[in-house]
């Protein structure tokens, strides 16, 4: 039997970056993914391949709305190839899930393909390919998420479907349903209206993006009925049905009313579960909560004390870029070393166009503990570098102490948002105030010009271009 110093199961962003940095530290590291492809939910079928969409019909979008303003003229139709576009958003995947192999025999991790469970506390059982035991002296738990669905819905994977299925779609929805107005849905939901879908958002809650920043909902949602597209706040969805080639989702309103839509497709985007399935953490001991969580301590640690978990299988945001500060974390903390991650700096982005970015916290949040703040705004319109380009939706937010001027959330929305709150976490991480991001030098012309814009008016409300 092979015997490890450490042993993953799940090779999503945690699984994956925790067994490079074990390797790095000198461990003898294995991973095991049931899976044929590495690289998890993320880069099969999360972030990866929905930035590709997202990139291709933003393009698409380009083409038919905007080339005329720059004076590029097409002759004839524009038309989308959605078998191409997936074909091409595919190669994108197959592409990146190939870099993780070659990371894997990089670091001389060895891949075991088939389903982890564990037989005790040190040895895993794999079904699959690679079928046989290992034996580990500490494993990380990295199996991540699934979709979530309403009890009374069947998803049928063809017409009522997750954001898997809707990467994989054989033509335009006429008109999509989506139920949940967050990440999912609004990243989804702008890729099929940009391609000609007619779509409608059905949020439970008052606003889309319920998490973030109100200011930054009030903005995106803006942005979707610009786009015609119908947004549905405070509707609690009753039932999802099929009738033929229709889908019929009926949703109740804030009085109280029945309504009625009527699609070809239902994306359901109500957020994601942990996933334990099969893993058989019983008989390790592991305990699993009543959300269906890997229950862990601040050093990530389950009960079983050298078994670990990390990333969307834990509590915390499910994101990719947390799950990789985890998979550091723990392979740091096997290694004998004392790291830390600020779980109140892992920013939040939805990639939309225009983009959506935070980082700290909120100003509700901030309103909710009683702590006195300044806020500063910049509008993407009163840049140069947003006129040259056309992109003049959106602003910079920054949220300071009011006493103190540290920097305690900033929330943006507009072109490259993604890339910009790196400025805003790094500034935060060394506890900056707005006046210390006010007085040094931002490249003109920029939309990073906005963060300092907004910095100057957080600091004593004198933004030099409004
Ligand atoms: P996962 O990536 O889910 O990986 C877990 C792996 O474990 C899987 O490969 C699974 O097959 C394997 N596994 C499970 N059980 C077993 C077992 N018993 N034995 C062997 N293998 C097992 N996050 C971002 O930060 N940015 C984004 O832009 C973004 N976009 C997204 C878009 C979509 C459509 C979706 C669905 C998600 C997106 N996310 C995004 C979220 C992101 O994908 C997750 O937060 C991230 O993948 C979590 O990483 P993980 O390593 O915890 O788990
Ligand atoms: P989410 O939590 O972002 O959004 C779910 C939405 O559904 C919420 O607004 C919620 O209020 C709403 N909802 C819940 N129950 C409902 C009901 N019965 N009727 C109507 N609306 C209802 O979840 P998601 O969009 O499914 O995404 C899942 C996870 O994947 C998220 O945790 C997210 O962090 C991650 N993800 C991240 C990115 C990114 O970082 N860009 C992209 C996609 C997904």
């Amino acid at each position: 039997m092979n015997s490890y110093d450490v042993a993953i199961i799940g090779s999503g962003p945690g699984g994956y970056v925790a067994a490079i940095r074990c390797a790095q530290l000198g461990m003898k590291t294995a991973i095991i993914e049931k899976y044929s492809t590495l690289g998890g939910t993320c880069l099969n079928v999360g972030c990866i391949p929905s930035k590709a969409m997202l990139s291709s019909s933003h393009h698409y979008e380009e083409a038919t709305k905007h080339f005329e303003e720059h004076g590029i003229e097409i002759p004839g139709e524009i038309k989308v190839n959605l078998e191409k576009m997936v074909a091409r958003k595919q190669a994108v995947v197959n592409q990146t899930t190939g870099g993780i192999d070659f990371l894997m025999k990089k670091n001389n991790i060895d891949v075991y393909e088939g389903l982890g469970s564990f037989k005790d506390a040190t040895h895993i059982k794999i079904d699959g390919k690679d079928a046989g035991e290992i034996e580990a002296k500490n494993i990380i738990i990295a199996t991540g998420s699934k979709p979530s669905n309403l009890p009374f819905i069947t998803l049928d994977k063809e017409r009522i479907i997750t954001s898997t299925e809707a990467l994989e779609l054989k033509e335009v929805p006429k008109h999509m349903i989506i139920i949940g107005g967050g990440v999912i849905g609004l990243e989804l939901g702008q890729v099929y209206y940009r391609l000609g879908a007619e779509v409608t958002v059905i949020e439970y809650m008052d606003r889309i993006l319920p998490t973030m920043d109100a200011g930054l909902s009030k903005e995106l949602n803006k942005v979707f009925k610009k786009a015609k597209c119908k947004m549905m706040m405070s509707h609690k969805v009753q039932s999802v049905e099929r009738d033929g080639d229709e889908v019929i989702v009926k949703a109740e309103n804030k009085k109280g009313d029945l309504v009625e839509f009527r699609g070809d497709y239902c994306l359901v985007s109500v957020g994601r579960r942990p996933y334990t399935d099969g893993l058989n953490a019983e008989a390790a001991g592991v305990k699993i909560n009543d959300r269906g969580q890997v229950e862990v301590n601040d050093h990530l640690q389950t009960n079983v004390p050298n078994i670990y978990a990390i990333g969307d299988v834990i509590r915390g945001a499910m994101l990719a870029h947390k799950a990789e500060e985890e998979g550091v974390f723990v392979a740091e903390t096997l290694a004998g070393q004392k790291p830390h991650i600020d779980y109140n700096l892992i920013p939040g982005v939805v990639y939309t166009w225009p983009e959506v970015a935070a980082v700290g916290k909120t100003e509700e949040e901030l309103k909710e503990a009683g702590i006195e703040y300044k806020a500063g705004q910049f509008p993407f319109r009163a840049l140069g570098r947003a006129r040259a380009s056309g992109d003049t939706d959106g602003f910079v937010k920054i949220l300071a102490d009011k006493t103190t001027d540290e920097v305690l959330g900033v929330h943006m929305i507009g072109a490259r948002c993604a890339d910009l709150i790196a400025e805003a976490v790094t500034a935060m991480e060394f506890r900056a105030s707005a006046e210390d991001i006010s007085r040094y030098s931002h490249a003109h012309p920029t939309f990073a010009e906005a963060v300092k814009e907004a910095a100057l008016a957080a600091t004593d409300n004198r933004p030099l271009h409004v």
